[in-house]
């Protein structure tokens, strides 16, 4: 498997300069998706074991609006799915004992046997990347003194066949990517391992 290629800026200047096309297709059989383009990407180390050179020709590429709460728990579970607001409330609070962690009480215990909450996906970053689904966090530079707002996404590979595309759930301020089809802007997928973490987006305004 070659190794993962280097981290790449999508803002206006960086693309320009590459001579970057805003569409690609990928996968069998291809699909669109668009370039991250208005953000800066860091490619993950994608798991050996999965022949990742293959997947990811093979399956589509899309997007996860996300939140900078999950990407800890993203990145460690080397996985999307599973509600962040379910899994933060049966986690101990930082300096909380951790009891009841172990014997999960009334609220923690349907996470394992429960389905996993659908997973949203889009080929298109600008849906994907909507405030709605990739809520904003605003930080002070303390150099500048200036207020900027930063925002995450996860780029996936996902399976061919393993998610349903259909019109957008999220109502949006804007109109979303008219490049897609709005009948099959949001691609959602309830099966486990359908998704391979390819890439950690993040936007700063
Ligand atoms: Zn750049």
């Amino acid at each position: 498997m070659p190794p993962p290629k280097r981290s790449l800026c999508y803002c206006e200047s960086c693309r320009k300069l590459r001579g970057d096309e805003a569409h690609r297709r990928r996968g069998e059989p291809p699909r669109e998706y668009a370039l991250p383009f208005g953000w800066c990407r860091f490619n993950l180390r994608v798991n050996p074991c999965l022949e990742a050179g293959t997947l990811t020709k093979k399956w589509h590429m899309a997007y996860h609006g996300s939140n900078v709460a999950a990407v800890r728990r993203v990145l460690d579970r080397g996985e999307l799915g599973a509600g962040t607001a379910s899994i933060l409330s049966c986690r101990p609070l930082k300096g909380e004992p951790r009891v009841g962690f172990e014997e999960p009480g009334e609220n923690c215990a349907p996470l394992r046997e429960e389905q996993p909450p659908p997973v949203l996906l889009s080929p298109s970053l600008q849906y994907a990347g909507a405030e709605s689904l990739a809520s904003k966090v605003q930080f002070r530079d303390p150099k500048s003194q200036r207020t900027h707002q930063a925002q995450v996404a996860f780029q996936v590979c996902v399976r061919p066949g393993s998610y349903t595309p259909g019109p957008p759930s999220a109502a949006l301020g804007e109109p979303s990517d008219p490049h897609f089809s709005p009948a099959e802007l949001e691609w959602v997928t309830k099966e486990k391992g359908a998704t391979l973490l390819y890439a950690l987006l993040v936007r700063v305004e």
